[in-house]
């Protein structure tokens, strides 16, 4: 058996491939070459951000004895679900394989903001010991988390919130029932309402049409004037634009975001603002969540194939 791996994949997990196939490790590699060469290989591997484009038609016309893609992390919005099953190729992805690490980054995210090391670390490395210089930071103990999206990273947010920090927990997700909602440990909320109550809004559910800028302005003001907004779902369901005319007006104590509308992005009005922080999307990639994804992608795919 053959296996051809086009993006950055675990070294432990291409070590378990080796076991049972002929290896090839090649990215980038341009859709061209790819499309020729892929009728050589049983099993693809590769992520959902690949090196080689996402896999549309006609990439996989001459794909001949190709069974099994491996998508060693979580969306497949890129990806032409269709045009790949009908060439009867079987398409695994991990649901859940980065989910603690995109949950620890939004409490880093949080905690950064509220207590201001960023801006804090800036001074001091600049000569200024700025030891009073912060009077909004704040304590999370006792106050309430606001979760849009309770799949499992907004449960794992959730958890985090009340079982470390002691804060009370709300989660809007009109796609589960209130039952889970409570059994996690939350309390189910309209959206409104938990706009209007929590002290931290923290968003989870994906990019979807009705998700598109679910945060405009009229949304933001609904917060508390002192409140967080983080975000590390997906671009797009905050309105950038409206978020920084509301925070340059004194709305917010702080937001923070690990992903954009645009990506790559490397401006944007909201940079000029202190009590804001950005990532360029590395919530999921921590070495822990990429060799869990590049084991478990392997394994799946060999177990597929019955091996
Ligand atoms: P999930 O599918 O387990 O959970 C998403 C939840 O959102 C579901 O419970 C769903 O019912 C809910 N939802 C759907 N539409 C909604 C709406 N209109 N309003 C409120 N809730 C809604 O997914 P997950 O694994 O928890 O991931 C959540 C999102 O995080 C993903 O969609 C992805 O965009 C993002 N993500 C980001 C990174 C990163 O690196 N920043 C990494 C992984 C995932």
């Amino acid at each position: 058996m053959k296996a051809l791996v086009i993006d950055r994949i675990h070294e432990d997990g291409i070590a378990l491939l080796k076991q049972f196939c002929e290896v090839d490790v090649r990215y980038p590699l341009a859709r061209e070459e790819f499309a020729e060469v892929i009728g050589d290989y049983d099993i693809l591997i590769g992520r959902a951000t690949p090196e080689t484009g996402s896999i549309q038609a006609p990439m996989l016309e001459r794909s001949g004895r190709l069974k099994v893609i491996g998508i060693a992390s979580v969306g497949l919005d890129q990806f032409d679900l269709e045009y790949i099953q009908s060439k009867n190729i079987k398409l695994i992805n991990l649901p859940g394989v980065n989910s603690i690490s995109v949950a620890e980054h939004a409490i880093a995210l949080l905690l950064s903001g509220i207590r201001s090391i960023v801006p804090a670390y800036q001074q001091m490395k600049n000569g200024i010991w700025n030891k009073h210089g912060f009077p909004n930071a704040m304590e999370l103990h006792g106050k309430t988390m606001g979760i849009i999206g309770f799949g499992n990273i907004g449960k794992k947010v959730g958890q985090i919130a009340k079982h470390g920090f002691g804060m009370e927990v709300l989660a809007y997700d009109p796609y589960i029932g209130k039952s889970e909602i409570m059994e996690a440990g939350a309390q189910p909320a309209y959206f409104e309402d938990l706009l209007v109550q929590s002290d931290v809004v923290s968003i989870h559910a994906p990019l979807t049409e009705e998700t598109y800028r679910l945060f405009g302005k009229k949304e933001i003001l609904q917060m508390k004037k002192d409140a967080v907004l983080i975000n590390v779902s997906r671009g797009g369901i905050i309105d950038e634009e409206a978020l920084y005319e509301c925070m340059a007006k004194g709305h917010l104590l702080f937001a923070g975001i690990d992903v954009q509308e645009k990506e790559p992005c490397d401006d944007l009005p909201l940079f000029s603002l202190d009590n804001f922080i950005s990532t360029p999307h590395i919530a999921g990639l921590t070495s822990d969540a990429l060799r869990r994804a590049g084991i478990q992608i392997a394994k799946e795919c060999l177990e597929y194939l019955g091996v």
